[in-house]
């Protein structure tokens, strides 16, 4: 075999051809102060914005859906005003208008930064900043990509605008930087493209060497072919029901477009924070009883399940204006907000009640970052108030994880945000890249912790699902089933696969995976477990 070069999967389909590396865009100039003036240079940056907008309704006018409504926020985005005005207050430091957009721009991501689910936008933003500062420049950042043959793309990474540009020869994506939420990540998986991605060294990956891309074994393999690629669990289709109901895990109208397309049964988690990230003051009660509505008229049949506002630590929301914190992800984030926020908590139930009552559909709602019975039952007894909905919490801090007996009668239903709660249980920060071995869900702690909140969730009358990445892992899906989950929810992507998995397994088998793993103590052991149990099924 030749050289392997590590990474990050996407997809399950490999594929082998040919390098073709991408050059990287042409270099920005560096800043510069100026003394035209700030009238000067706002006009200066005016121009640049304004072409730069017509540039991205010509690629929306020929890009696929998806890409063209990520062009849509993109100009969205660009047009910004607040973002405009930060730029001016720069230029009356003495700044020229690239250095000014720049800056302002740069701020702007910090106040993003943090949630994987918000890095997405930071690319966007710095995209829009990099081709205003060409503009500006006068010189063009464009990709040159093969249009004939099949070709695996090698690159740092690709904007929105440039995955926009992929054109049917490009089977295979590689990428230096970037993660499983980069905008490369969810296009490749969207389109169906196999993509490794985070693969340091691809650098040196020569052009026109043949490579195989190997996202189920999160690998790169040099002169490799596509017998070496290694293969998905696969379940055999057996037109039974999955063993508990899978829903979607979404986050906009266009998830609720695509989970649609699934088989997923209705929502396990639909995270309202990132319609807000853009907004610059609180959306009216109206605003958002649209948006909702919209959002839930496009979503798969069955129960939907809204989550009310997770802003706060690594999830800012502009126009809430929280405060800086020591340490924010044990600060005033998730339901804490009611603190200060108590308004905007209501507005968002009473947006959803207009919602439920115009779509006619059912509403789950639920809070995240409950740590007592007490924050669960005041919010239970304001989201009754508010409307007709099944009423339940986040099991995401293990405080509330040991009282799960403690909520009977006062919740419908509790949903296991397993990736706070590993951050929580492990003490481990859930964005640091050096902590991912305490994060992985097969870790024993975590799993102990699960099968305890499914027995009292039980025993308490209390319907149980996990919403958390974990649940999106087939393998996982059926052990959580196994544990006595009432049901799971998964990214959008991977909702079919769960589904199969579920679909090949009995009770008893699911139950029996589920004893193996529980008897297992290190998150190899437990993951070996529970594969070795499906392969024998
Ligand atoms: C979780 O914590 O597992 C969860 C589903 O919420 P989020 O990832 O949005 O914090
Ligand atoms: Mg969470």
């Amino acid at each position: 075999m030749g050289a392997v070069l590590t990474g990050l999967g996407v997809g399950l389909n490999a594929v082998a051809a040919p390098v073709f590396k991408v050059a990287p865009a042409a270099k920005l100039p560096e800043w510069s102060k100026s003394s035209a003036g700030v009238e000067a240079e706002s006009e200066v940056l005016k121009k640049a914005i304004t072409s730069v907008a017509a540039d991205l309704a010509r690629l929306g006018a020929t890009a696929d859906e998806t890409s063209a409504e990520i062009f849509e926020a993109l100009t969205f985005l660009l047009e910004d005003e607040s973002l405009f005005d930060m730029a001016v207050g720069h230029m009356d430091e003495g700044w020229g208008a690239a250095a000014a957009y720049g800056t302002a721009v740069n701020e702007f991501a910090e106040m993003l930064a943090g949630d994987p689910a918000f890095e997405e936008r930071i690319a966007d933003l710095q995209d829009l900043s990099k081709r205003v500062q060409a503009s500006i420049a006068g010189i063009h950042v464009g990709l040159d990509l093969p249009s004939e043959g099949a070709f695996v793309i090698v690159g740092d990474d690709f904007s929105p605008a440039d995955t926009a540009q992929f054109t049917k020869a490009v089977v295979g994506v590689i990428t230096i930087k970037g993660g499983p939420t980069s905008h490369t990540a969810i296009i490749c998986r969207s389109r169906s493209i196999p993509a490794v991605v985070s693969v340091a060294g691809a650098d040196e990956l020569e052009n026109g060497s043949v490579i195989l891309v190997d996202p189920v074994g999160d690998r790169v393999v040099v002169g490799g072919d596509l017998s070496q690629a290694t293969k998905p669990l696969e379940f055999a289709n057996t037109g039974a029901e999955p063993l508990v109901p899978v829903r979607a895990n979404i986050g906009s109208l266009e998830d609720a477009e695509a989970a649609a397309k699934t088989g997923a049964v209705g929502v396990g988690l639909f995270r309202t924070e990132l319609l807000y990230l853009n907004e610059s003051s609180q959306p009216s009660v109206e605003r958002q009883g649209e948006l909702y509505a919209s959002i839930l008229a496009a979503a798969p049949e069955g129960p939907i399940t809204v989550r009310t506002i997770d802003a706060g630590s690594d999830k800012p929301v502009p126009f809430l204006n929280m405060p800086e914190e020591e340490n924010p992800a044990l600060g005033v984030r998730g339901y804490r907000l009611i603190q200060d926020h108590r308004s905007f908590i209501e507005d968002q139930l009473k947006g959803l009640e207009a919602a439920r009552v115009a779509t006619g559909r059912e509403i789950w709602v639920m809070a995240p970052m409950i740590a007592t019975a007490q924050e669960a039952a005041e919010f239970a007894g304001l989201a009754r108030s508010l409307g007709s909905f099944k009423v339940g919490v986040m099991v995401e801090t293990p405080s509330i994880a040991a009282l799960l007996p403690d909520l009977e009668g006062i919740v419908d239903f509790v949903s296991v945000g397993t990736n706070d709660l590993s951050q929580y249980l492990y003490a481990a920060d859930r964005m640091n890249p050096s902590l991912g071995a305490l994060l992985n869900p097969w870790q024993p702690g975590l799993i102990r912790t699960l099968e305890r909140i499914a027995s009292q969730a039980k025993a308490a009358g209390i319907y149980s699902s996990v919403c958390g990445e974990s649940a999106s892992d087939p393998a996982f899906a059926v052990l959580l089933a196994g544990l006595g989950f009432d049901s799971v929810s998964s990214s959008r992507s991977q909702v079919d696969a769960v589904r199969s998995a579920l679909a090949a397994v009995n009770e008893s088998q699911a139950q029996g995976l589920a004893k193996a793993v529980l008897a297992s103590k290190s998150a190899e052991d437990t993951k070996s477990a529970a594969v070795a149990a499906l392969s024998a099924l």
